[in-house]
């Protein structure tokens, strides 16, 4: 057989035909693990192949530990973190079941509207933005209802940048016999998601926020008494895609497995590395790297006249949310710090556009060096637009604070 000899035509131009370097500092994605990248370049293998089946028994094993789960079920969903919250909600509410949403932030009101597509009737708990949710205002909402299908909350609000204690939200919802969801889409791998000792039954994450992998799978936990509710469904859920129980029959939850959907295997393969990497780091070395790296950046802000929105006792390490000075614009210094800097922060969400930046240090992006790139980035940028800072005073209060422990 003769090959085809007419070489192809050049490739077409294109206007980046390489991705320019940042450093990610924004509310995700975050940089991800060079050997995380190397990971997806292996070949491909087939969804079904039965070494590609060890490799995702692996990734659920993997997904325990960083879940910090020994029963729950773990598997990866094919798409965003948002997939992991619609796959919850809609495998676990049937039309007309009550759902109590504790709601303190902008993707808390995602899921009210997820909830509310579904069917599902929904008794939202709106509390302040910026400020833990009071559990008294669950506990009083609770009393009042006979039959709770389910409660969720938030473990780390990314547009408000506040750390929600969970276990005593948890503990509500068991007393009153419900099943409890929680988001922990910017949590794991940045501070503690300890699922059985909360009695959560179920979770959902994303890949590209503290696990240091791109975006495109959402990690789950489910408990085996959620797993069971859904298998006791009067009706399939809606969305077949998102159904957690095929789906689990895939993932080897029962044997034998069966075929769902065509599994994304480059990107398993990544979340594969990572979570490895942030276990052979250590979940606690790694929960206190992001820390360290937080009190350097915010002790930097404030240096500079920056005021963190969140008091610091509630303060999340892996997204810091600080005010924009007044007459200071936006949009405009952000770009500055793109273009001038290869850095990228994010704006403010919902009621808080405008009047914030949000600021990431997750997963690979949590690094020193970063945080000491930013403020002196924002020190030469802030007085072009019209903000005078005292030159180095940023990195001078940041350095004292990394200079406190060694830190990678
Ligand atoms: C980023 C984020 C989401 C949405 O995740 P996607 O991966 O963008 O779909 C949901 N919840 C929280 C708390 C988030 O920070």
């Amino acid at each position: 057989m003769t090959q085809r000899s007419t070489p192809a035509s050049p490739l077409p131009t294109s206007k980046i035909p390489a991705v320019p370097p940042r450093i990610l500092l924004g509310p995700g994605p975050s940089n991800a693990n060079p050997s995380v990248l190397q990971a997806m370049m292996q070949p491909m293998i087939g969804y079904l192949d039965p070494d590609f089946m060890l490799i995702m028994d692996e990734v659920r094993e993997l997904l325990q530990r960083v879940f910090q789960t020994d029963d729950a079920n773990t598997l990866a969903i094919s798409g965003t973190g948002s997939s992991g919250m619609e796959a919850g909600l809609s495998s676990l509410l049937e039309p007309g079941d009550t759902v109590v949403m504790c709601i303190y932030g902008f993707f808390c009101e995602r899921m009210v509207e997820m909830a509310t597509r579904i069917g599902a009737n929904v008794v939202p708990l709106r509390a302040d933005w910026g400020r833990p949710f009071p559990e008294e205002m669950l506990n009083a909402e609770l009393k009042k209802h006979t039959n709770v299908k389910m409660v969720t909350a938030i473990h780390a609000e990314t547009s408000t940048g506040v750390r929600q204690p969970m276990p005593d939200l948890a503990r509500l919802a068991k007393e009153h016999d419900a099943l409890f969801m929680v988001d922990t889409v910017t949590s794991l791998g940045g501070n503690e998601v300890a699922f059985d000792e909360w009695d959560a039954d179920y979770a959902y994450s994303a890949t590209q926020k503290c696990l240091g992998c791109p975006p495109g799978l959402s990690p789950v936990a489910l408990s085996q008494r959620a797993l069971q509710s859904i298998r006791d469904r009067s009706q399939p859920p809606v969305s077949w895609y998102l159904d957690l129980n095929l789906l689990g029959n895939y993932w080897g939850w029962t044997e034998p497995r069966v075929y769902h959907h065509t599994a994304p295997v480059s990107m398993i393969l990544a979340l594969r590395q990572g979570l490895r990497l942030a276990l052979s780091e250590g979940l606690e070395s790694r929960f206190e790297r992001h820390a360290h790296n937080a009190r350097a950046l915010s002790a930097g802000l404030e240096a500079i006249g920056l005021e963190c929105v969140v008091p610091e006792e509630h303060r999340l390490a892996q997204i810091t949310v600080v005010g924009i000075p007044d007459g200071v614009e936006d949009a405009p210094v952000r770009q500055r710090l793109l273009r001038g800097f290869g850095i990228e922060i994010g704006g403010g969400l919902g009621e808080l556009a405008g009047k914030v930046w949000r600021v990431g240090l997750m997963g690979e992006s949590s690094k020193a060096e970063y945080v000491l790139a930013l403020l002196s980035a924002l020190e030469t940028t802030l007085p072009e637009f019209g903000y005078e800072v005292a030159s180095g005073a940023g990195v001078s209060a940041a350095s004292v604070e990394l200079g406190t422990a060694a830190v990678s």
